[in-house]
């Protein structure tokens, strides 16, 4: 990727939120125009998978894989915090018996 060819300069995060499969991609950039906030921008040859270009700034909103006409081209990867799943502690046999 020439980066210089946006002008802009990469910001790279911890989080990376989406992961596009380069068999299944078009290339159409549905996804790129359907980002409200340009996470997304085309690559600039056409025809391949768009680049993240501000990762960190994603809301996982999930509109650029609703948009995608092909279905598993482009997923969501939620960060590890969201993935975790919460224990109601209250329902725990040690604490209802205390
Ligand atoms: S999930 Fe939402 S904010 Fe993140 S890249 Fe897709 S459209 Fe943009
Ligand atoms: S909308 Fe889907 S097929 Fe089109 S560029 Fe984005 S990931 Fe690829």
């Amino acid at each position: 990727m020439n980066v210089t060819e946006y002008g802009a300069v990469f910001t790279p995060a911890s989080t990376m939120p989406l992961r596009f499969d380069a068999d299944k991609c078009i290339g159409c950039n549905r996804c790129v125009d359907a980002c409200q906030i340009d996470v997304l921008l085309p690559v600039p040859e056409g025809g391949k998978t768009p680049i993240v270009f501000w990762p960190g700034e994603c809301w996982y909103c999930g509109a650029c894989v609703m948009e995608c006409p092909v279905k598993g081209a482009v997923t969501l990867r939620h960060p590890l915090m969201n993935q975790a799943a919460f224990i109601d502690r209250s329902l725990l046999k040690e604490e209802k018996t205390l």
